[in-house]
């Protein structure tokens, strides 16, 4: 959390922040009573804070402005549509824009996945692929059959339901859930495996455990399983090669819905419109997405829906079944429109450009491993995650590490670049749009940011590496 106690421009907003906003994961010591970094103007990849400082957008706002910051074409598309049609209600009307984007995306989606449920974001996107497992499960007769499988490290978002999925250390530590409809299984994290045990060997406890836990339980009890094809908030973890696609196997041989968020792994973030099927060959039953579908210009989010869990409704027994869900903004014209104008973009270059740098992004990423602060760098596509550890043999996250991201942070603010701090990591996920000159700023920042990071520690005596 960035606090300027003494931004220039920015003073009114920032008081009128401190006395009248709460801001997203507050703590309950600041609540109602802080103020963040002030951010004034988007261009590019680029961003301005409460300074007039211009940064870096590391993180791509939250993984979610792929074509970048200030597209003309975005905000004119916005402009046109609200001006045209700025909304209608989905419940017994309907618009273009959604029906002409959903056709589109079900072009992009693995297998049958040929229809879309529009909500406003990632959270609501995932609450709605739950209700429908559970309306699914009703309808066709089988009620008890409702538990969800979800996975340590795993974020799919701030709802009820949704936040009861997640696995991040410290998000449930304050938080009530509903702990008695889902059961969490390890993180697919290579990197934090048993010692002396190969990435290879810990694919196959995964996969073991996984097959446990259905014989375990009964998968006339289990509903479906949620994955992030790479978890994103969780540390950019990539799951050993094959994994998705055992698990996957798994769920079809259970009769359990295989449900792929790609809140953020979507629209760009790996190179395709959809990661699942292009990036680790899977057919999922449903996939969720949201950010990247209006490049965070819009809040959109949705679900695509395999044909043949609809076929199955439309033959029930209950064909006066309800699916009672639905939200005031499903199908918001604008936000349709703004996508499909983001679709263009993407599919007019920008997905090209995103799969060829991305090994040149990585590769200099990589180089920071050389700090002796910094424990792993990993990623995928665009997206990276710089994993710091204190002690570098054991790979162990002391405490010390908690405040490493923030300080390093820090430092990069006063370099250029806006880091995503994650306790002792650091989130990389800038705009699509990039290129290896502005790559190589990014990293040379970042690699002054963690030596800067490195003295101070040294300096205060709490690490010797
Ligand atoms: N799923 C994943 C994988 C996410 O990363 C997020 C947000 O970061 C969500 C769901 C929740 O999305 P939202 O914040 O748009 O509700």
């Amino acid at each position: 959390v960035l606090d300027f106690e003494d931004t220039g421009s920015g003073d009114e907003a920032v008081d009128l922040a401190r006395r009248h906003l709460i801001q997203p994961w507050p703590t309950a010591g600041a609540i109602g009573a802080e103020a963040r970094g002030l951010i004034g103007e988007g261009d590019g990849i680029y961003i301005t804070d409460g300074k007039g400082r211009r940064l870096i957008d590391g993180p791509a706002g939250m993984w979610c402005i792929n074509v970048g910051h200030r597209r003309e074409e975005l905000a004119r598309a916005m402009y046109d549509q609200a001006m045209q049609l700025s909304y209608n209600t989905p419940w017994y009307t309907m618009n273009e824009p959604s029906a002409m984007l959903a056709q589109r995306l079900a072009a992009h989606a693995p297998g049958d996945l040929s229809h879309v449920f529009y909500t406003t974001g990632g959270s609501t996107a995932v609450e709605t692929a739950l209700r429908f497992m559970q309306f699914y499960n009703n309808a066709r007769g089988q009620p008890e059959k409702k538990l969800i499988l979800s996975r340590g490290g795993a974020y799919h978002g701030s709802t009820y339901l949704s936040a009861s999925l997640n696995g991040r250390p410290r998000d449930r530590d304050w938080m009530d859930g509903a702990d008695g409809l889902v059961v969490k299984l390890t993180a697919p994290n290579p990197f934090r495996r048993p010692a002396g045990m190969s990435v290879e060997a810990f694919c196959d406890f995964l996969v073991d455990e996984f097959r446990d836990a259905v014989r375990g339980i009964g998968a006339e009890k289990i509903g479906a399983f949620i994955a992030e094809p790479v978890q994103a908030s969780g540390g950019v973890i990539v799951p050993p090669e094959n994994y998705l696609k055992r698990v996957r196997e798994l769920c079809r041989a259970n009769d359990l819905l295989f449900i792929s968020d790609e809140v953020v792994t979507a629209f760009g973030r790996l190179g395709h419109v959809f990661a699942s099927g292009d990036v680790f060959g899977i057919e999922p039953d449903m996939i969720t997405f949201a950010k990247g579908v209006t490049s965070g210009y819009f809040p959109l989010g949705g679900l695509m829906v395999s044909e043949r869990l609809l076929e199955d409704l439309r033959r029930s027994n209950h064909p006066d079944a309800m699916f009672a869900h639905g939200l005031t903004y499903s199908s918001h014209p604008v936000g349709c429109a703004v996508a499909l104008k983001n679709l263009d973009l993407l599919e007019g270059g920008i997905l090209d450009h995103a799969r060829k740098i991305a090994p040149y992004f990585q590769a200099r990423l990589k180089t920071l491993e050389e700090l002796p602060l910094v424990g792993e760098v990993r990623g995928m596509g665009l997206m990276a995650c710089v994993e710091c550890v204190a002690d570098r043999e054991s790979n162990d996250p002391l405490q010390l590490d908690r405040q490493v991201g923030s300080r390093i942070d820090a430092h990069c603010h006063e370099l250029g670049l806006l880091v995503r701090p994650l306790i002792n990591m650091c989130v990389m996920s800038p705009p699509l749009i990039i290129t290896k000159d502005e790559i190589d700023d990014m990293v040379t920042i970042l690699r002054e940011g963690i030596s800067r990071t490195m003295e101070d520690l040294r300096r205060e005596g709490v690490w010797r590496g």
